[in-house]
């Protein structure tokens, strides 16, 4: 199935799921697009983009269209090829969906939708997982381990049901952000001797 790069993730995990499609269970309830989340690879409850996208087609700067397929994209965790050709513009992209049963694929996306309120600081707005997934650790965790949850510098806190996400309880700016990510992330550093890595992208410092 063919979908262009600023598709919701929220429409088209429903339009697939409304045409018995199984593949996109795990994107239901991750804000954004299409060119956003195959961009960062992004992924949840066991799925990646990297395990659906046969092709994306991209505009480079002189506006030449490329085709690329799956391999080119060079996707790792939370990386594509895009992270690091920042001019190049995703147009659209070829997902590779199967036919599955609607209950299924609905109970799928009930479950994840659920696990996501009851886990995630949802009321409150964030760029989502502040901080990457460790490789043997759960970042959150040993921020949590760390005394964090709850700390906050102004309105920007750690959230206090999940560690790994940084919320605006208020008028949080990036500088308050960008300050209580240095606190948590020397924390765990001098609890752990982890450096741990950021997920999310810094676009403004003020
Ligand atoms: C509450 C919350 C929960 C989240 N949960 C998850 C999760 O479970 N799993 C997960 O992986 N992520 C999660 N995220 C992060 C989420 O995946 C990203 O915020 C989202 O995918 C970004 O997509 P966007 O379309 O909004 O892109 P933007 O935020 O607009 O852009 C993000 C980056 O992608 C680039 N980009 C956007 N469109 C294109 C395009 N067409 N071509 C090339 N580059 C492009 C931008 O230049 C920018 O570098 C969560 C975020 C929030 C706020």
């Amino acid at each position: 199935m063919k979908i262009g790069s600023g598709v919701l993730l929220s429409k088209i995990s429903n339009e697939v799921y409304n045409k018995g499609l199984s593949g996109l269970e795990f994107a239901i309830g991750i804000p954004g697009t299409i060119g956003g989340a195959i961009k960062m690879n992004a992924g949840a409850y066991g799925g990646e983009f990297k395990d659906i996208v046969v092709s994306s087609e991209y505009l480079d700067k002189n506006l030449t269209i490329h085709e690329i397929n799956n391999r080119e994209h060079e996707f790792k965790y939370r990386f594509s090829r895009f992270n690091n050709n920042k001019d190049d513009i995703i147009v659209s992209s070829i997902l590779q969906l199967q036919k599955g049963n609607k209950k299924e694929i609905k109970a799928k996306m009930d479950a994840n939708i659920k696990s996501r309120k009851e886990k995630q600081p949802i009321n409150f707005p964030s760029g989502g997982s502040t901080f990457k997934r460790g490789d043997g650790y759960i970042t959150a965790q040993l921020i949590d381990k760390c005394g964090l949850k709850g700390y906050n510098i102004g309105d920007s806190y750690v959230s206090d049901i999940h560690a790994g996400f940084i919320v605006n309880k208020g008028n949080a700016t990036a500088k308050d952000v960008l300050s209580l990510i240095d606190i948590v992330k020397k924390k765990v550093h001098d609890e752990f001797s982890i450096d741990i890595e950021l997920e999310i992208e810094v676009l403004g410092e003020d």
